[in-house]
């Protein structure tokens, strides 16, 4: 197990040459606090055009970095349909109000002000990588020298969850939003008399956020216990076991009382009577929490970039550029790799794909040797967390991202101090992506 000051020096370790990890991140946060105004280099003689769709956790970071290493002769455009960025990570807490909604919510004016990105509020929905443009949904096309797609994911519609009401009544609440709200409405209204069951599902990995759907259910059951004593919270996991932090959560789940089934995977939901058919049975519930399986955002399989699985994009980890798309560049949760899908790693991957593709503007070798890092912590209550960190080191031989066997761990125990530090590793992160 690591111990927490391993942990600080592994979170710290994944610079790769640049700022990144979870220290650096503070001090990028403390740096791009009001006083802080980054200098955009003038001189490095790069030059370049880059779209960038998407402004989440990958695509906001590449977009910010490319011109913040690359200099004012690299172009860069960001499209986001979105006006705001809301964050999936926090997200939990809303569910036991000690976060907002509103609270979670990035915008993209320091982007813009401080690194002379160019936002574009739009919709991509063509790409054409032969003619090197994208096209968004009003007809406007943008042309690329290279281009970064980090879209995220969509969800896999369960049969009885194809209309609006029925989703309504169903949430996953896993791109965190209205559903999210939805969500935390439906538990404050589960029954004051402790007769309610909150059932939540997990498909198989890969999902975003491994440890995320353990954390929700300890954070709902841990609410729940404070203000609908008697209510019940039942776990139903696709996979074998609790895939991440297994040591914290099973303290987790056995001090809520947490039933959890694992090996049961969800085949159709009736939203009328609120009822889940499973492979095991049928289970009923007050809220039901369905997180579909996931694969990347429609804009990867309508573009004919999900080469594996059919769900998602392969990718060069030196560089992040699709196998099958030369100058198309993947990252985030859409891309296959042996890394989680996670945000933290998705800022990582961002910088390791910036550096890439402002060294082949330049026409340099690729850094050879990439390190990345997640480290994410678990809210257990509403006042206590745990962790769980992982530093991913290329290996030449496999050409992927492998664990550092010394890096890989979780805490020993959760605690207030965790939950604290969860605070400020959140503020950094989303500052080293947003400001
Ligand atoms: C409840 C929950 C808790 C989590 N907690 C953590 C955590 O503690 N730590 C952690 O590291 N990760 C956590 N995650 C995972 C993390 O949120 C994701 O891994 C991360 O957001 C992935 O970043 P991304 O950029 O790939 O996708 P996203 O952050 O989802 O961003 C994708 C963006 O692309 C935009 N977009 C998509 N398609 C288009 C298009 N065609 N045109 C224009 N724009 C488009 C979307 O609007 C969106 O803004 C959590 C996730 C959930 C659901």
């Amino acid at each position: 197990m690591v111990k927490r000051r391993d942990f600080i020096k592994w979170a710290g370790a994944s610079g790769i040459g640049f700022a990144a990890g979870a220290f650096d991140m503070l001090a990028m946060a403390e740096e791009t606090s009001a006083a802080f105004v980054p200098v955009i280099p003038t001189n490095t003689g790069i030059k370049g055009n880059v779209v960038v769709i998407g402004g989440g956790m990958a695509g906001a970071t590449a977009a910010k970095y490319l011109r913040y290493w690359g200099g004012t002769g690299v172009t860069v455009t960001l499209i986001e349909r979105d006006a705001t960025y809301a964050s999936n990570i926090m997200s939990n807490l809303v569910l036991n109000g000690s976060r907002t909604m509103s609270s979670l919510q990035y915008g993209y004016g320091k982007l813009a002000s401080s690194y002379g990105v160019k936002i574009v509020k739009g919709d991509v929905v063509a790409i054409d990588p032969v003619g090197r443009s994208v096209t968004l949904g009003s007809g406007t096309r943008y042309a690329y020298d290279r281009l970064v797609i980090a879209p995220g994911v969509d969800f896999d519609v369960l049969p009885g969850l194809e209309t609006a009401t029925a989703q309504a009544k169903v949430p996953h609440a896993w791109k965190a939003g209205p559903q999210t709200t939805t969500l935390r409405n439906m538990i404050t209204a589960m029954p004051t008399n402790g007769s309610g069951v909150f059932v939540m599902t997990i498909p198989a990995k890969p999902y975003r956020c491994p440890p995320g759907p353990y954390e929700r259910a300890c954070v709902v059951a841990d609410w729940l216990k404070r203000n609908r004593p008697g209510s019940k919270v039942i776990v139903l996991d696709a996979n074998p076991e609790i895939i991440a932090e297994k040591h914290s959560f099973e303290e987790g789940f056995a001090l809520h009382g947490i039933e959890y089934r694992p090996n049961t995977t969800v085949l159709s939901v009736d939203a009328s009577t609120m009822t889940l058919d499973t492979n095991n049975g049928k289970v009923p519930g007050a809220v039901l929490n369905v997180i579909p399986p996931h694969r990347a955002g429609k804009v990867i399989t309508a573009n004919g970039l999900a080469d594996a699985d059919g769900k998602w994009t392969s990718v060069d980890v030196l560089s992040y550029e699709a196998k099958l798309a030369p100058g198309i560049h993947v990252i985030g949760d859409a891309s296959a790799t042996t890394q989680p899908k996670a945000g933290h790693i998705a800022n990582q991957e961002a910088k390791v794909c910036a550096d890439a593709i402002l060294r082949m503007f330049s026409g340099r070798a690729l850094d050879q040797a990439p390190v990345t890092n997640s480290a994410c912590y678990s809210p257990i209550t509403f006042e206590t967390a745990s962790w769980l960190t992982v530093t991913f080191a290329y290996d030449p031989v496999s050409k992927t991202m492998l664990p550092v066997p010394a890096s890989a761990g979780e805490a020993s125990a959760r605690s207030k101090d965790n939950f604290e530090e969860m605070n400020k590793w959140f503020t950094a992160l989303m500052g080293d992506t947003f400001a």
